[in-house]
């Protein structure tokens, strides 16, 4: 019921400020995160639940499939507010294996819009067509291709002007790859973390033969 979603909400706060009555005054004085989340909107990959991370920890944008399109006016002013106003240290780009956005992207079915959402998926595959096919199976398939673009997202948060600009002036910015497990509920670091525009270069992926 709809209801219970407020009941809850009344019950957590009244929780809150009994174990620490100044808990909601300092939260809304401040908002310092050191972290921003890019991830997939699924509902079962919760960023601050599955970190840890408690309210006004992690700066957060979800979306199908945690992408980052060139255009993508929504997703590029979170980037520059994380990184210019709150100024995060870490950009954290976190997919998870058994993605439906990702398995849609490649199903050979047509789904509307979303189409043109995934688009950037769907190249991503027809590019490691090859790599994929050496898989075992169409789930181990699927797997390294949410893994796949969880570092294609990588790539593509570094090459804005807002994390160009923040190397440029000296920042410490990191952004890296994880990937969340959904039967397991462990996150892997894909270790693709990128500081620098030397450790873009020098990770870099090209598909076999390419
Ligand atoms: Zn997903």
């Amino acid at each position: 019921m709809i209801e219970d979603l407020l009941q809850h909400n009344k019950t957590w706060a009244a929780e809150r400020v009994a174990s620490d009555p100044d808990y909601f005054r300092r939260l809304s004085g401040l908002q310092a995160p050191q972290y921003l989340w890019i991830g997939c909107s699924d509902s079962r990959v919760p960023a601050n639940v599955i970190t840890g991370l408690e309210p006004g920890e992690v700066f957060v944008h979800r979306n199908v499939a945690n992408l980052l399109h060139p255009s993508d006016l929504n997703g590029l002013s979170v980037l520059q507010f994380a990184v210019e106003v709150l100024r995060v240290s870490h950009i954290i780009v976190c997919g998870h294996y058994g993605c439906g956005g990702v398995a849609a992207a490649v199903d050979g079915q047509r789904h509307g819009l979303i189409d043109h959402w995934l688009r950037p998926i769907k190249d991503l595959h027809e590019r490691f067509e090859a790599d994929l096919a050496t898989l075992p199976d169409a789930r181990a398939r699927l797997a390294r291709l949410c893994e796949l673009n969880v570092e294609q997202t990588v790539m593509r948060v570094v090459q804005t002007p807002v994390v160009q600009d923040a190397w440029r002036s000296g920042r410490l910015l990191s952004v890296h790859g994880w990937v969340y497990g959904l039967d397991d509920g462990v996150i892997r670091d894909l270790g693709c973390t990128i500081a620098s525009n030397h450790d873009a270069r020098r990770f870099r992926r090209q598909p076999v033969g390419e």
